[in-house]
């Protein structure tokens, strides 16, 4: 499993792998598909192929120690926890299902991860909740 570097604030930003080191590690992944029998995953750069942001539940979601659903564990937004309804219900959530319905602005990023990208557009989704 490769995971990229996803920034939690701006300030991480330029530790974002590049165009070029995307490419690379396509490339390297692509060889050692070809090259041995076993599963390779590149977490966030394979979600391209599945049409971008996996989360809140399009693909995944996740469930932290509290028993809070997230959105994405590089995502650590809630506004359901476990402890008091099923997983079934939580995907409903507000929040969740308002990141899953502006997934095509979500889908419009330049790699990494679409939800830090348009960290406003998350913001004003959880302002309103
Ligand atoms: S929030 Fe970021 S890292 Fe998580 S699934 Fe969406 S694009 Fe990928």
């Amino acid at each position: 499993m490769f995971i990229e570097y996803i920034p939690f604030d701006s300030a991480t930003e330029h530790l974002v792998i590049t165009e070029a080191q995307q490419q690379e590690l396509d490339q390297r992944l692509m060889d050692l598909r070809a090259k041995l029998k076993a599963l390779f995953i590149a977490f966030p750069g394979d979600e391209e192929q599945f049409g971008g942001c996996l989360a809140a539940g399009r693909g995944f979601v996740h469930l932290n120690a509290n028993g809070a659903v997230e959105a994405c564990p590089f995502a650590p937004y809630s506004d359901v926890n476990l402890k008091h309804m099923t997983l079934r219900e939580a995907l409903n959530s507000p929040l969740l299902s308002k990141i899953r319905n502006t997934h095509a602005l979500l889908d419009q990023h330049k790699g990494g991860c679409a939800l830090f990208e348009n960290k406003a557009v998350l913001e004003k989704i959880l302002f309103e909740n």
